[in-house]
């Protein structure tokens, strides 16, 4: 599933082709999607500029007109495919909302699970309960004491706890891997167990991944590709994530990286330096 640097790749790709763009054109070859697109959805956008765009979470959020605000979700194998002017559009067996701009550029939102969503937030966007509960961006505004905060009544384990959206937005499980294998936190300890100086070594080292993943245009595991379809390199710099039985990367640590699963979810972690 995509998570943050991922969903701010696909955003970076939509601002470089699309922004301050009019929409000439809507196709819609599915309605019923996760969220059910409204018959009107189409003429809603036509004819209006695409104003900014921004991201909460692993959602993106489109500022189209005066006032209407798309919400788009890539869900697990969502894809944002982007066609600039003098190239054709090339269709996808699951595109299921396909945008042609005025100058020629067209984007796709191609979703064969349909676990994505693309819809139009009514009134503020902002005060949908997905957002309005959502925790802090751990690039801005996120830190050690919030976290520490969040965490000291909480009796679920601290792997579980980092993946609530509502703790802190944008990590997945392969984020929340990597950042206890650097912070040396064994992903079963209690929330309520760690410290104010853990807290702020999870959101340093977290925020220390992020930026290095965004960097690498994310990871690409099984459906994830960049707005050309190009595809992130992050997953050749894993520490634990996807190596179960590999040699710890620590050069003074003889174990081997082991696989456990927590909430239906599996675990990377190695069990002598995660304490
Ligand atoms: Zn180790």
């Amino acid at each position: 599933m995509p998570e943050l640097p991922e969903v701010e790749t696909v955003l970076r790709g939509m601002e470089n082709a699309l922004l301050g763009k009019c929409i000439k054109a809507v196709k819609i070859n599915r309605y019923d999607l996760r969220m059910p697109l409204p018959q009107d959805f189409g003429q809603r956008l036509t004819g209006k500029s695409i104003n900014a765009l921004e991201r909460r979470g692993k959602y993106i959020i489109m500022h189209i007109g005066d006032n209407i605000h798309v919400i788009l979700h890539l869900g697990m194998s969502g894809r944002v495919n982007i066609f600039p002017p003098n190239i054709p559009y090339k269709a996808q067996k699951h595109d299921h909302v396909v945008v042609t701009m005025g100058d020629g550029a067209c984007f796709a939102f191609e979703d064969a699970r349909r676990f994505g969503m693309v819809y139009i937030a009514e009134g503020s966007w902002k005060l949908e309960k997905r957002f309005a509960s959502m925790g802090a961006e751990p690039l801005d505004d996120w830190s050690g004491g919030e976290l520490y905060e969040s965490l000291k009544n909480k009796k679920s384990p601290i792997k579980s706890a980092l993946l609530d959206q509502r703790v802190v937005a944008g990590l997945g499980n392969i984020y929340v891997c990597e950042t206890l294998f650097r912070a040396l936190i064994d992903p079963l300890r209690l929330s309520n167990s760690i410290t104010a100086k853990e807290a702020g070594d999870i959101v340093k080292h977290s925020r220390d991944i992020l930026i290095e993943a965004i960097k690498a245009g994310g990871s690409s595991l099984k459906d994830y590709k960049h707005t050309d379809g190009s595809l992130g390199y992050f997953q050749h710099s894993f520490a634990v994530y996807n190596r179960e039985g590999e040699k710890c990367s620590n050069n003074k640590c003889a174990s081997n990286i082991s696989r456990i699963v927590q909430s239906g979810r599996s675990t990377f972690y190695c069990s002598s330096c995660q304490k």
